[in-house]
């Protein structure tokens, strides 16, 4: 089926209503259907089209239909999709060097996506404390407000209570201490404690970045102790904050870190990645492994996605861009007195409002801008890294409409 037979074929609440028949209940979904993209925008099946400020959650970078991605994953698929881990394939090679390279870690396991990426990282400080120490009762230390995915192994590092209290009985032991509170971390520490993991820009929890002093005292705190630091750059990493990682602009290096999101650019795939000093000491044959994970389709995608970022300049792009989406955002709170502020670093920004935002992001879509939620009062900006200032002001143009028809 082609996309104009499909535009003709139902209309979009049609779409809807069937899919409600048969999708389990886990998602409230906007009352809308995307067909299709290009660049920063999206269309309907209506066709529509949308300014999209959301791209699939910080996944899309390179933005909708990036055609030398499309074509290198297309030739991928007439050659060679999936063969397992019993073997050796070059695009896992390729995309193995590369992202060790960007991620400046010696090495890397793919996975099929963020949570699992962050199961691979918790598994591997665990393992490193039982090589070192021996004993298997350790405990991890992860922040409130914190997200990491939704599996039982990043469920229990996930500092909402609402996610997962349901499936307590099977989260494991962790403790919660407050972000950018170096004390919070330093009361819960145990002689038990291996790991600590943390967003160094909390994503889901409200756009919180990490401030340098907490995450310098953390990395010490861990120095001395014994203790394996893992961050989550799932949301931040890949270019968003404007350094590949974001630990790299604040020069505070963990010992494990996990990506996922725009790390394909929209094919299902994470990583996790570690220093060789936690590597030799860590998971080894047996301990860990995935059917589909590090394919050679999802690790095409990997390699042509950081040479995109390496001949495109995205990351330069991001570090000037940025500041005038920062200038926009800080105009619209001067203009409306139902924002509060904004905070967050490079293109993961957060305009914290005095009031719920839902019928706001719900007015933008009829407006044609697509925006997310982090929390009940924040509107998220997580726009493809190659978003241009006339695209900002678009944006700014159709929110403050927004923002005025709700009033
Ligand atoms: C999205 C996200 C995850 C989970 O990734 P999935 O691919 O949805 O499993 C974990 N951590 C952070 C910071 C995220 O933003």
């Amino acid at each position: 089926m082609n996309i104009t037979e499909r535009m003709i074929h139902m209309t979009q609440q049609q779409y809807i209503d069937e899919s409600e028949q048969v999708l389990l209940h886990t998602y409230t979904r906007y009352q809308i259907v995307l067909d299709h993209g290009e660049g920063a925008y999206l269309y309907d099946t209506d066709g529509k089209k949308y300014l999209d400020f959301v791209a699939g959650i910080a996944v899309h970078a390179l933005g909708h239909g990036n055609r030398e991605l499309a074509d290198a994953l297309k030739q991928q698929l007439d050659r060679l999709v999936h063969v397992s881990n019993l073997y050796y394939t070059v695009p896992l090679l390729e995309a193995a060097k590369k992202a060790t390279k960007a991620a400046q870690m010696d090495r890397v396991f793919f996975t099929n996506s963020g949570a699992e990426a962050i199961e691979g990282a918790v598994k591997s400080a665990l393992k490193y404390a039982y090589t070192v120490k021996g004993g298997t009762d350790y405990e991890v230390i992860a922040m409130n407000h914190s997200f990491h995915g939704r599996t039982l192994g990043a469920l229990s590092v996930t500092g909402n209570e609402k996610y997962r209290a349901p499936f307590a009985a099977f989260c494991g032991a962790v403790k919660f201490a407050e972000f950018n509170d170096l004390e919070s971390v330093r009361s819960l520490l145990t002689d038990k404690t291996c790991a600590i993991i943390l967003e160094p820009v909390q994503g889901e929890g409200g756009i919180y970045p990490a401030s340098q002093a907490f995450l310098e005292g953390v990395r010490k705190l861990c120095d001395e102790n014994g203790i394996l630091l893992i961050f989550d750059e799932i949301q931040c990493g890949m270019g968003r904050t404007g350094a590949m990682f974001t630990w790299q602009r604040f020069g505070v290096k963990p010992d494990i870190m996990a990506a996922a999101k725009a790390l394909g650019c929209g094919i299902p795939v994470g990583a996790f990645f570690m220093t060789e000093k936690v590597a030799g000491k860590s998971l080894t044959a047996g301990d860990h492994g995935s059917t589909y994970a590090g394919n050679p389709l999802a690790t095409t995608a990997v390699s042509t996605v950081l040479d995109i970022y390496e001949r495109n300049h995205i990351i330069d792009h991001v570090n000037e861009v940025a500041p005038y989406l920062e200038k926009k955002l800080q105009e619209l709170s001067e203009q409306f007195e139902c924002i509060e502020t904004h905070r967050g670093i490079g293109l993961m920004q957060g305009l914290v409002f005095k009031k719920p935002v839902a019928d706001i992001v719900k007015q933008a879509i009829q407006n044609g801008l697509l925006l997310a939620t982090a929390g009940t009062n924040i509107i998220r900006f997580v726009p493809p890294l190659i978003i241009t200032k006339e695209q900002i002001d678009e944006m700014a143009d159709k929110l403050a409409a927004a923002i005025k028809a709700c009033q």
